[in-house]
């Protein structure tokens, strides 16, 4: 490819939307142009390197007996609602009507119309094990879309559903898939783990995500020495207790003026944060609860709604709170509140002499026990795993990282095949369900995770596996005709022995030349200098460690070819 025939638009200024770095360089090196909000294009060279990704994904998918298909993006909501997916996916689900007054979904996920496949092909368990998988464009109503293609409303993904007769033959297939994905995520070049998670709105019980590292990612990963690593969304983590030694001492209201938070609160009371007991009012599908927690500890809502079995979860509005509790938002407490439903985080276990609201405005009660002066039923883990909670299987602290996510994989079981009446013939002539299993990769969002984790102040530095080009031909000055010519030269024999190579032709001043280079970041650059000329050298510098060859004109091709080579084949996976 030529540079001044392309369509490669830079950006001198970083861009003020981006949050982070990979959403700043892929705007900057023209990968991509933001539509509208979380709506991206993809120009040339953030497609060159999707496409790379696409192709790997592609190719293991494949090695472990993935059968590619393409299924629409429009499904109808009749589908949906078999699964009671309709309902359930809330309002991150794409809905559009059309001209006959028939909703349809734009597919974040495609569990149902592969479901719907299977259920009319395959009859009989000989068909079985069967993947299927496609890489097609996918929808989700973010109400926060950013970080670029991170956390966008539309985006590439390659999603996977296996169907086998048993979970045994699902384990194995989730194994190769969990071998598939560490092989696919290492081709990438990637930095990551793969760690326990939530499986939210897809369903099933056992799911893996694949993490990349990046200090920038919404992910929180908790993880041990001994190999236990989860999401913060499931983490479990043992929360060192305090068992004050003490006597329950009588109930007490005291003024607290103004005093809403915690840190507010107990400074003014002289107390520490891990004495107060915090009560959250939630509005969960319609019902409103009361969640306690002690107070140096914070709610995990996704533990509270699985919990819960809800699908809408929020908190009350000040309103709410004062016509529930009679007091205003941040005097709320359990003393008092009999009527509704009260859930407690275990970190409240064994607590005496809390301090918690008193349900009226500048009031607070102290030495509050559970038991005399109010009663709680439920007590579950509701709390986020912090750093230097103790792992539950094996009482060492847990450190914290933080990351994208890339991929999941899901043991689904028969929660599809089931809803939908999916079944097939055993050897006895028995109809079963299916049991089944799905597996996503975000293309778009690996690109930006390999950027996030691949640059410098300069710019991209791709790893050779998913760069969209992987050299770049420089000459300083094409009006030279001498550099123009050896520059051609080395451009087309490399292309003729299948490297992809980019030729800067512009006629631009070499510093703008350069930056652009290390903007764009491909992984080799040739120079073909008005000196080096002089000398028949060309000098070969490596983006990733700024490392220089110099190389006389002649042995270029021969040169380059063998360097990119055993660079690609060290990021094989055999
Ligand atoms: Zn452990």
């Amino acid at each position: 490819m030529r540079w001044s025939r392309y369509f490669l638009p830079t950006l001198k200024e970083d861009p003020a939307e981006a949050e982070t770095a990979s959403h700043r360089l892929m705007l900057r090196a023209g990968l991509i142009r933001k539509l509208s909000s979380g709506i991206y294009n993809l120009l040339p060279l953030g497609l060159r390197a999707s496409r790379k990704v696409e192709n790997i994904v592609r190719e293991e998918m494949n090695r472990i007996g993935g059968i590619e298909i393409l299924m629409p993006v429009l499904s109808p909501a009749e589908l949906w609602m078999e699964s009671g997916r309709w309902h359930v996916y809330g309002k991150e689900l794409m809905r559009v009507r059309d001209r006959h007054d028939r909703f349809f979904a734009l597919g974040p996920t495609h569990e149902e119309v592969v479901t719907d496949i299977v259920r009319k092909e395959v009859r009989s368990y000989r068909q079985l094990p069967l993947i299927l998988y496609q890489i097609q464009t996918k929808f989700r109503d973010e109400l926060r879309p950013r970080f670029g293609v991170v956390r966008a409303r539309e985006f590439i993904m390659k999603d996977a559903y296996s169907f086998h007769r048993d979970e045994k033959s699902l384990a194995e297939t989730y194994d190769k898939m969990y071998e598939a994905y560490t092989r696919i995520f290492t081709r990438c070049g990637l930095k990551f783990g793969p760690v326990e998670a939530d499986s939210g709105a897809i369903g099933g019980d056992v799911t893996h995500e694949f993490m990349v590292f990046a200090e920038t990612g919404e992910s929180q990963v908790l993880a041990c020495e001994c190999g236990y690593a989860a999401t913060s969304d499931t983490a479990e983590g043992k929360v060192p207790q305090y068992r004050p030694d003490e006597k329950q001492k009588p109930l007490e209201k005291v003024a607290t003026p103004g005093m809403k938070t915690v840190e507010e609160v107990t400074s003014y009371l002289g107390k520490q944060p891990w004495q107060l007991l915090k009560t959250i009012i939630y509005n969960a599908d319609g019902q409103f609860i009361g969640v306690l927690i002690r107070g140096d500890r914070q709610i995990n809502e996704i533990k509270l709604k699985r919990v819960l079995n809800a699908v809408e979860l929020r908190m009350a509005d000040a309103a709410e709170i004062e016509k529930i509790t009679g007091g205003p938002l941040g005097f709320s407490g359990p003393v008092g509140l009999e009527g509704l439903r009260l859930l407690a985080d275990r970190s409240l276990e064994g607590m005496v002499n809390m301090v918690t609201g008193a349900n009226e405005v500048d009031a607070h009660y102290v030495n509050v026990n559970l038991g005399r002066d109010f009663t709680v039923k439920e007590f579950y883990d509701l709390s986020i795993a912090s750093e230097g909670d103790l792992c539950t299987r094996c009482g060492r602290p847990l450190r914290v990282w933080r990351g994208i996510e890339v991929g999941q994989i899901f043991k689904l079981g028969t929660k599809y095949s089931q809803a939908m009446k999916a079944t097939f013939l055993d050897e006895d002539g028995k109809e079963n369900p299916f049991v089944m299993g799905c597996y996503g990769i975000g293309i778009t969002r690996t690109v930006a995770a390999a950027i996030e984790q691949n640059n410098d102040t300069d710019g991209i530095s791709w790893p050779i596996g998913i760069a969209p080009f992987e050299v770049l031909i420089l000459p300083t000055n094409v009006t030279n005709p001498e550099l123009s010519q050896t520059a051609e030269n080395i451009y087309s024999e490399l292309h003729a022995r299948g490297l992809e190579v980019l030729l800067d032709d512009r006629d631009e001043r070499p510093g703008n030349k350069f930056k652009d280079a290390d903007l764009i970041g491909i992984p080799f650059r040739v120079t073909v200098g008005e000196k080096g000329a002089r000398e028949g050298i060309v000098e070969l510098r490596r983006r990733k460690t700024g490392e220089i060859q110099r190389i006389p004109k002649q042995e270029a091709v021969e040169t380059v070819t063998a360097v990119v080579n055993k660079e690609k084949s060290e990021a094989t996976v055999s």
